[in-house]
């Protein structure tokens, strides 16, 4: 199958988007005519910019209104037509797309229909031209693929085709089974796009939400299914409408779309008959085994305070780099690296960013293999010098130009410790705290980064995602994205706001851009946990007496029980039998904080009913400076 992307998809003027669209390696565009009429240029000249960048316009669209008109306004919808044609002509472009007709005017038929259809094919013939015909799901008389496909059948010539869009089928749940019969010569023109589950009017729902392929939740596996089972082996374009993708980034959005396509295509091969390849191969999703370690990049003074913290949270330092001012802090499973160097990655990181996690270390079960499948995803891959004999573990740039390294049990890189490290006895180290292992890793962003980055991580490992939620910060509301290995070896958090007070978004300003917001540790006991960090001198999150007193009288614990928590500032959150509990460290220099969580009775969720608390407390503490 061939790649392509709609220009509607982009932000920006139509060379802009152009050149996004060349530059993402697509070589098909499908040119909206919003985009023509906006170029301060002739149709002829767009066609010298799109040849001269090595792409090929495969629709001129959309051509509205057109099927079903009464004989008074049908002659003039076939000179609008023949307009559209000479455009195209100019344009070098040989199909025109039409969806099917809204106005009130239009009368239904799917002969008449398919009767406009045939005489405009054969006008198109004439000049050699072709036109494809789409349900709109909001469509006056049509609007299910199968009566287009119908009208279509029944005008019963060689330039007339169908389009199959993903949104508008899926968004009626229309059943796919129809789509197995259909000729695959047929079909001119295959359009794909997700979209979060939302119970609105179609139009809206299509205008605003749609999103690239595994960035939303409908089933487009059994949508690709049904379309390979008829031999289609022709154009699978992109046409997304959506407000995030219009203010981001073309050039962003477009690898994005991309990115989708491929990570689309490698999900549906496994479904595929013997030697069918649909799209490039790639090495399968690595598994996630948990995190290697966090990287801070910091300069010397605050790594002074920072390793106070650490300490406090019951650390020890543990390692010393053999060749880098870098040094390694243990607890369980746990591993925090230091980086106060004065030059590489981590050094302008910290010139740019400030203290910030600059790197996360995920252990997979095959770290080149990931790098691989990395590389075919369109992500960016990262190398620095080594010194003599150290590791090169593979990484890739992420969120805010950070990194993510990637290490396995299987090669060297199991031994990066020994390796790249020498031993320190564990100095600096106050009472343990009985912490255990990375529990989950929380990121900040700007609102329109949050689908580049759930397609990241999403396409690039064995992630799934939960649904979005919605918490209240004081300062305002924050879109919340969790995305989890199946056995939680992994978890992460994604959190945007659009509002400028919101913890999430002050985060973006103070530190320059999106990254590590917290880091939760799992505790083994988070009584023992808290009491280890006072007698350290590590201060607490400070919860509001009202919240422990609502606690007595929604849950069945024990007024003791309350006391404790309470006097420790612990969270409590219960689902059926299971039950967790969270605390909070006061935020490290205004940017991130750790969280301390314990988990019992195979608790699976993240305290969302705690989440309004913590941050108004958090907001308590670091109050807004407005001036
Ligand atoms: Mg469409
Ligand atoms: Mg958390």
């Amino acid at each position: 199958m061939e790649n392509a992307i709609a220009t509607v998809c982009l932000s920006g003027g139509l060379s802009e988007k152009l050149l996004a669209i060349a530059g993402a390696g697509f070589r098909n565009v499908e040119l909206f005519e919003n985009d023509l009429l906006s170029f301060n240029g002739t149709p002829r000249e767009v066609r010298r910019m799109i040849d001269d960048m090595g792409l090929k316009t495969i629709t001129f669209q959309p051509f509205r209104d057109f099927e079903g008109m009464p004989s008074e306004l049908r002659a003039r919808v076939f000179q609008r037509a023949e307009r559209k044609f000479d455009v195209m002509q100019e344009l070098g472009c040989d199909l025109l797309m039409i969806c099917s007709n809204v106005s009130p005017h239009s009368l239904g038929g799917i002969d008449r229909a398919s009767a406009d259809l045939r005489d405009l094919g054969e006008l198109a013939a004439g000049r050699g031209l072709r036109i494809a015909f789409e349900a709109l799901s909001w469509g006056r008389h049509i609007y299910d693929y199968r009566d287009a496909w119908e009208a279509v059948r029944r005008a019963d010539h060689p330039n007339v085709g169908l389009v199959l869009d993903s949104f508008h089928i899926l968004a009626r749940k229309t059943d796919l089974g129809a789509i197995r019969s259909i000729p695959a010569d047929r079909i001119f023109l295959v359009q794909m796009a997700d979209a979060p589950l939302l119970d609105m009017d179609f139009l809206s729902w299509s205008r605003h939400y749609r999103s690239f392929p595994g960035q939303g939740d409908l089933p487009l596996d059994a949508f690709m299914q049904a379309l390979l089972a008829t031999g289609y082996d022709g154009l699978l374009s992109l046409e997304i409408f959506n407000d995030q993708f219009r203010a981001g980034s073309a050039r962003s959005v477009a690898i994005d779309g991309h990115r989708s396509l491929i990570a689309m295509l490698d999900q549906i091969q496994a479904g595929q008959p013997k030697g069918r390849r649909v799209g490039p191969l790639l090495p399968r999703k690595p598994k996630c085994l948990g995190t290697e370690f966090v990287e801070f990049a910091i300069d010397e003074e605050s790594a002074l305070r920072f390793e106070r913290l650490l300490a406090g949270l019951g650390f020890g330092k543990t390692g010393e780099h053999v060749s880098k001012s870098v040094t390694r802090w243990n607890q369980g499973e746990i591993n925090i690296v230091v980086n106060t160097e004065k030059e590489g990655f981590a050094h302008s990181f910290n010139i740019v960013h400030g203290t910030a996690v600059c790197a996360l270390a995920l252990r997979v079960d095959d770290a080149k293999a990931a790098l691989d499948r990395a590389q075919v995803l369109l992500d960016q891959p990262f190398r620095q010098a080594v010194g003599p004999g150290e590791l090169e573990i593979p990484a890739v740039r992420g969120l805010g130009g950070s990194l993510v390294y990637f290490t396995d049990p299987k090669s060297q890189l199991a031994r990066v410790w020994d390796i790249d490290f020498a031993p320190l006895g564990g100095t600096g180290a106050r009472q343990d705290a009985g912490l255990v292992a990375i529990d989950h890793i929380s990121q900040s962003m700007r609102y329109e980064e949050m689908l580049t980055w759930l397609l990241f991580y999403k396409s690039l490992l064995d992630l799934s995602k939960l649904p979005e939620q919605d918490v209240l910060d004081p300062g305002g509301l924050v879109k919340s994205q969790v995305l989890q290995s199946e056995d939680g070896a992994l978890r992460l958090i994604l959190n945007a706001s659009q509002s400028a007070q919101t913890l999430s978004s002050r985060f973006l300003d103070e530190a320059f851009g999106s990254g590590v917001q917290h880091i939760a540790f799992a505790s083994r006991d988070i009584f023992a946990t808290a009491r280890a960090l006072a007698a350290n001198g590590v201060e607490v999150l400070p919860i509001p007496v009202n919240y422990y007193d609502d606690l007595e009288a929604k849950s069945d614990l024990s007024p003791a029980a309350i006391d404790e928590l309470k006097a420790l500032n612990i969270l409590y959150e219960r689902d059926g039998e299971a039950e967790y509990y969270q605390l909070y460290t006061h935020t490290f220099a205004n940017r991130f904080f750790f969280e301390i969580v314990e988990r019992r009775g195979g608790y699976r969720g993240f305290g969302a009913s705690n989440a309004q608390i913590r941050l108004a407390a958090q907001a308590r503490l670091n109050p807004l400076v407005v001036d």
